[in-house]
């Protein structure tokens, strides 16, 4: 990677004392809007190695950057300053903000993902990457129902870092939003392409939590997709986009937590 120890050499000390390198990637530009991070994006890479993916976020032609990379072994590299604006979430939306990039720190975490068999992230990887969320959120001051997957904020196009991701461990570390996902069995469950008050109620819930959608009244793809994202991160015993009593109850504890 000769191109990567040009810029080590341009002295650049990481934001975060845990990161060990500062490998510059010139995809980055200034944040609008935003004087500061107000919520952190966790993706995986997505991509055989870590090797090609550190590549990716730091070649020009990409256009694709995050502001931290964790590899499997919990080295942390930088890639972006926290006070710029990284290239990670694409067309997203979360609570009013459509420019995530601009609002948030991104963070890739080396894991082939979905498309690579969804190997289990190593135990060290997730130590290192629950001591980074805790240091950014505690040196910008972010509420914790900030830690946020890039499923969550772009539902019809990306599954990362998918359910095989560790919120709950995560939570237990002192990061991010978490209830104990309420019991798979029985109730009521809204079909697919179901329409009236349930399922507004359902759309008004997961819009209060953040999510991006508007309240047709109707289950429908969108919709379908919003509850598959919601599954990944807080119910990941079963992904499949049907909002059964299980989702819904997770849903309101969620929210109630917040209250
Ligand atoms: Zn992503």
């Amino acid at each position: 990677m000769p191109g990567h120890e040009v810029w080590m050499m341009s002295g650049r000390v990481p934001d975060s004392p845990l990161a060990a390198r500062f490998l510059a990637s010139p995809n980055r530009g200034e944040r609008r809007g935003h004087a500061r991070p107000n919520c952190l994006v966790l993706h995986y890479t997505g991509m055989p190695t870590g090797e090609a993916a550190l590549d990716l976020l730091t070649e020009p032609a990409s256009e694709v950057s995050a502001h931290y990379f964790i590899w499997e072994d919990g080295r942390i590299d930088q890639l972006v300053p926290e006070s710029e604006r990284a290239w990670h979430a694409g067309n997203a939306f979360w609570k009013g903000e459509s420019d995530l990039n601009s609002a948030s720190i991104g963070i890739e975490i080396v894991n082939p993902g979905h498309d690579g068999g969804s190997p289990p992230y190593p135990d060290r990887q997730i130590a290192a990457t629950i001591a980074l969320v805790r240091d950014c959120l505690s040196r910008w001051t972010i509420p914790p129902e900030r830690v946020l997957a890039h499923s969550d904020v772009a539902p019809l196009r990306k599954r990362d870092p998918g359910e095989g991701f560790p919120w709950e461990r995560l939570w237990r570390g002192g990061v991010g939003h978490w209830v104990p996902p309420a019991p798979l069995s029985g109730g009521e469950l809204i079909r697919h392409e179901e329409e009236g008050p349930p399922v507004r109620a359902l759309q008004a819930m997961l819009a209060l939590y953040g999510y991006g959608l508007e309240l047709t009244g109707v289950y429908d793809r969108h919709t379908r997709a919003v509850v598959t994202a919601f599954q990944r991160h807080f119910r990941p015993e079963r992904v499949d986009g049907e909002a059964d009593a299980s989702t819904v109850a997770t849903l309101k504890a969620l929210i109630e937590a917040l209250q």
